[in-house]
């Protein structure tokens, strides 16, 4: 992909950019390794600082770096300080909470057989980040907030689509006081990835992105011995029971679909909704659906804007002709505009048999598929039918069913009677294709950590 801004509303190519040549990547390399250095003499306190200031400066800019990842990839500008805001919220989530999560973890020490023992939580080095452009802001802050405060650096591999954001990043950690190299981006593509893993400097790698990307990083990251965490797509199960709050669940349904115009990882994807109380969701989600905005993502009115990508626009519009043509029913939407940019409408299909692509696939726009089940075993199997397993969404009142989908849904996080969201003091992350590791909550900070066991007799 050419690492350019492309306004997705238009199509119109907004400023394109040359790739970071190979001798420069080395010297940011180099930067973050001597950031790193500089970072194991600064106190969890200092750091702190600086990422309170980090967070100072996404309240006070919101406006502007959300103007700038609307223009890049199409969210809506509320949607887009929204993400500001709760990148603040998670940068002072862990300037107040690092001190705890890396104290020494005393360990029993008369069974061991010392005076003391304990484990000890230290930095690892540079770590390189792969992000995608579905949120630009956020996927990257909740990666380096944690890896800053626990001491490591960061080096960003931005989706290429978002390049200015990508580089107002660099310039954010810099600007509030981390010192230099402790946090830049390399304008390259995915095919400087593997050089970059392989470097003796880089001590592991976190991605972001699709299941593809995972195989291929993973395996990079195998073959030079260096960790990986990987946060990869969802095919969210949202499954509605007899018990439900079938208005409530409709309504969540409706926004869980289709914010961030549909391209969230963690999106509700796949409806899947007990007999008893089909026809009443169905007809409320529909309809739900069917009023929901589609507009000029700066507008304060729209709702769900274009989508990021003429590929993505192109790949959901197949996915939805594939299942229509082997007879899958539309219940709103279903059509792509005729007009420039990438747009495509809220959307309910029904009626999908495991020949339609959307059975297995993840949708990732503002696409639904409606599947009705008879029994909870149904509802179970269905939810974990695909090889995904990101998150998962329960509608029940019944207290015993909560507990079972609490277990039996497998997936990263089960939410029940609320939309799957990601918090700063909850970890976050997928089971099977989805991925490994998580992010978020100490746990998170932990993933590039050495867990250093001290055993003193
Ligand atoms: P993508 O193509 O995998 O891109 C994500 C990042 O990986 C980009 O920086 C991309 O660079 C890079 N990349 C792609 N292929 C690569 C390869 N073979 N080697 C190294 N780097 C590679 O993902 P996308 O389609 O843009 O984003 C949507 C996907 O991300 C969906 O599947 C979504 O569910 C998933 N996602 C997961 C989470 C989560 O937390 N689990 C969150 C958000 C999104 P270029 O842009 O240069 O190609």
């Amino acid at each position: 992909m050419p690492i350019a801004t492309v306004n997705p509303a238009t199509g119109e190519v907004l400023k394109t950019f040359d790739p970071t040549p190979d001798g420069e990547v080395d010297a940011a390399i180099g930067r973050a390794d001597e950031a790193y250095r500089a970072l194991r003499g600064t106190t969890v306190a200092q750091r702190g600082a600086w990422l309170t200031a980090a967070a100072d400066l996404l309240d006070a800019e919101a406006e502007q770096i959300g103007r700038l990842m609307t223009t890049e990839m199409g969210k809506t500008l509320a949607a887009a300080k929204a993400e500001a805001a709760k990148c603040a919220t998670a940068c002072r989530y862990y300037a107040e909470n690092a001190a705890d999560f890396l104290a020494d973890a005393p360990a029993d020490a008369a069974a061991v057989g010392a005076r003391r023992a304990f484990v000890r939580y230290q930095p690892i080095g540079p770590v390189l980040a792969v992000m995608p452009w579905n949120f630009p802001l956020w996927q990257v802050v909740r990666f380096a907030a944690p890896a800053l405060m626990a001491g490591n650096t960061g080096l960003l591999k931005h989706a290429s689509n978002v390049p200015q954001t990508a580089l107002w990043l660099a310039e954010l950690f810099h600007r509030a006081g981390f010192p230099a190299g402790a946090f830049a981006t390399l304008l390259v593509g995915s095919d400087a990835v593997e050089r970059i893993i392989a470097d003796p400097r880089v001590r592991a790698a976190t991605l972001t992105g699709s299941e593809g990307a995972g195989r291929s990083i993973a395996a990079a990251a195998g073959r030079h011995l260096k960790k990986t965490v990987l946060e990869l797509g969802g095919s969210d199960p949202f499954v509605v029971m007899p018990s439900a709050d079938v208005a409530a669940a409709a309504e969540v349904a409706t926004t869980a679909r289709c914010q961030n115009n549909g391209q969230s990882c963690i999106a509700a994807k796949r409806f899947i909704v007990h007999t008893d109380v089909f026809d009443a969701f169905a007809e409320a989600f529909t309809v739900r659906m069917a009023k929901l905005r589609v507009g000029d993502p700066m507008d304060a009115g729209t709702d769900v804007g274009p989508l990021a990508t003429e590929r993505g626009r192109d790949d959901v519009d197949g996915q939805v002709r594939d299942a229509v043509d082997k007879g899958a029913r539309v219940l709103v939407g279903g059509e792509r505009p005729d007009r420039d940019g990438w747009w495509y409408p809220p959307t309910v299909v029904t009626d999908l048999t495991p020949a339609m692509r959307m059975w297995a696939e993840e949708v990732f726009g503002p696409v639904a598929g409606l599947y009705r089940v008879s029994s909870y075993d149904e509802a179970v199997e269905l939810a974990n039918g695909t090889a995904l397993g990101l998150g998962a969404n329960a509608w029940t009142r019944d207290p015993d069913e909560q507990e079972r989908f609490a277990t039996d849904l497998d997936a990263g996080s089960v939410f029940v009677n609320g939309m799957t969201t990601s918090y700063p003091q909850l970890p976050f992350g997928g089971v099977r294709n989805s991925g490994y590791g998580r992010e978020l909550s100490a746990l998170g900070m932990r993933e590039f950590c050495n867990i250093k066991t001290v055993w003193v007799g």
